[in-house]
């Protein structure tokens, strides 16, 4: 076998928090956090995740605009981190980087031809009519025409934007393009045309492409493979036929989910999921995704319906994260006239299992005792105490550890405990 094109390892990229008139440190955001991937010449890997979850990140410290923090990449064998100016001049021709917004790639004041010829120029090309020559020609090539050279930007659409960004990304004959949602900006009606010309660009220069995406849809269509991240991690990683019609991940699997969606605006919002993207300054603990997944994993003493699980997950991780406001609870139950029934604290308990979709009984007694303590503690004003007791009744192996890499197939692996020994006798009884 050859070596990929592309090979990344460990890569990490945290930004500094600070606060305070010295802007001490005071924490870090965990963007990238240890991602690793390989791509080989000519092949598409798509990068797909929500918004927030490292992407952008993870384009610009692989291709050194920003320095990552630890890591390593390998580019056709050579260790980029080491490159020194020269190297990097010549590893950024190399490599080209597009992005999600074509406006702002282009300088107003240059017209077309000189905005896909400047590339040239910049690694030193002095010939003017040669340069014309290859521009014109690319121009042409990504379907627009010679004459558009003489146009300035404005004049153009966004597609015809991305078009011309193509161009100059082709003028000086990459390896690699590094595509940071090239279609996300335009209208649905255009992006097919513009993916379908970055289909036959890669095949005519057989360019390997990372492609960054927010949406499973639009990867399916042009990906080779795909890597999914959350939170600054990949989950799973595989071929995109394996990844769809396997999924290892529950991440992946709601991703595949939003797909469905009539409405594409709505893809990104995962509405399965309960909660937003955690802070990338504080990431969960073990498995980022449990404070969200519908799998996560029950202790062994315990079966309970997992919605039933899931939904006293969800009292455990909003406690932990945001508390809860009692005085303003206490204002909402006091003005709902059908509630009158039972003490405050009754009202106020049972108030807070509907709003977490808990039943009024726990089918298992003991976990049932030990909810009702915790809401008991809450009703006291006692959320520290709330905390304890469910952290003590309904730990997860998920939190534990950062979950390994498990094998679904060749060449496709996944990161969720499910996958471990002590875990598969499990049937997934949720998928039929
Ligand atoms: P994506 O491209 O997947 O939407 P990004 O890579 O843009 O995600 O961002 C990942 C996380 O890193 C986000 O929480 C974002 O706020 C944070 N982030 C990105 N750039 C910076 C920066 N320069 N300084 C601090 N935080 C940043
Ligand atoms: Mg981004």
């Amino acid at each position: 076998m050859t070596d990929p094109l592309l090979s990344v390892r460990d890569l990490t990229k945290h930004y500094p928090v600070t606060s305070g008139w010295l802007r001490r440190e005071t924490g870090q955001v965990r963007a990238v956090d240890g991602i690793s991937f390989d791509l080989d010449a000519g092949e598409t890997l798509g990068l797909v995740g929500e918004s927030g979850c490292g992407k952008s990140t993870a384009a610009r410290s692989l291709l050194r605009i920003e320095e990552p923090t630890a890591g390593e990449v390998y580019f056709d064998g050579a260790d980029v981190i080491e490159f020194d100016k020269a190297e990097l001049k010549r590893f950024r021709r190399r490599a080209q980087l597009i992005f999600q917004d074509p406006t702002s790639s282009f300088d107003p004041r240059m017209t077309v031809g000189e905005s896909v010829a400047e590339p040239l120029r910049v690694h030193g090309m002095r010939d003017r009519s040669r340069r014309r020559a290859i521009v014109t020609d690319l121009l042409e090539r990504v379907g627009l025409d010679a004459d558009d050279a003489d146009r300035y930007p404005h004049e153009f659409s966004g597609g015809q934007k991305q078009r011309i960004a193509l161009a100059r990304a082709l003028v000086v004959n990459p390896d690699l393009i590094v595509a940071d949602e090239p279609v996300s900006a335009l209208d649905v009606s255009i992006q097919a045309s513009i993916l379908s010309l970055l289909e036959s660009v890669q095949k005519e220069f057989d360019l390997a492409v990372l492609f960054i995406s927010h949406d499973m849809g639009i990867v399916r269509e042009v990906c080779d493979r795909v890597a999914v991240m959350y939170l600054g991690e990949i989950v799973e990683q595989g071929p995109t036929a394996g990844v769809f019609e396997n999924p290892g991940h529950p991440y992946t699997r709601e991703l595949l989910a939003s797909i469905l969606r009539p409405d594409p605006r709505q893809r990104h919002h995962l509405s399965g999921l309960t909660g937003d993207l955690p802070d990338p300054a504080d990431p969960p603990p073990g498995c980022r995704f449990h404070t969200r997944c519908p799998a996560v994993i029950q202790p062994a003493d315990l079966d309970l319906d997992q919605e039933n699980w899931r939904a006293v997950m969800d009292v455990r991780v909003h406690l932990r994260d945001e508390g809860i406001d009692l005085a303003s609870l206490r204002e909402l139950v006091g003005g709902e006239a059908d509630r009158q029934v039972g003490t405050d604290d009754v009202r106020l308990k049972r108030r807070i299992r509907e709003e977490f979709d808990i039943p009024e009984r726990l089918e298992d007694p003991a976990a049932d005792g030990a909810l009702d303590d915790a809401l008991d503690a809450v009703v006291d004003d006692d959320v520290e105490a709330a905390r304890d007791v469910l952290a003590a009744a309904f730990p997860t192996p998920c939190e534990a550890d950062r979950p390994a890499h498990y094998a679904i197939d060749d060449d496709h692996h996944a990161a969720c405990l499910l996958h471990d020994e002590r875990f598969l006798a499990e049937p997934e009884a949720a998928d039929d």
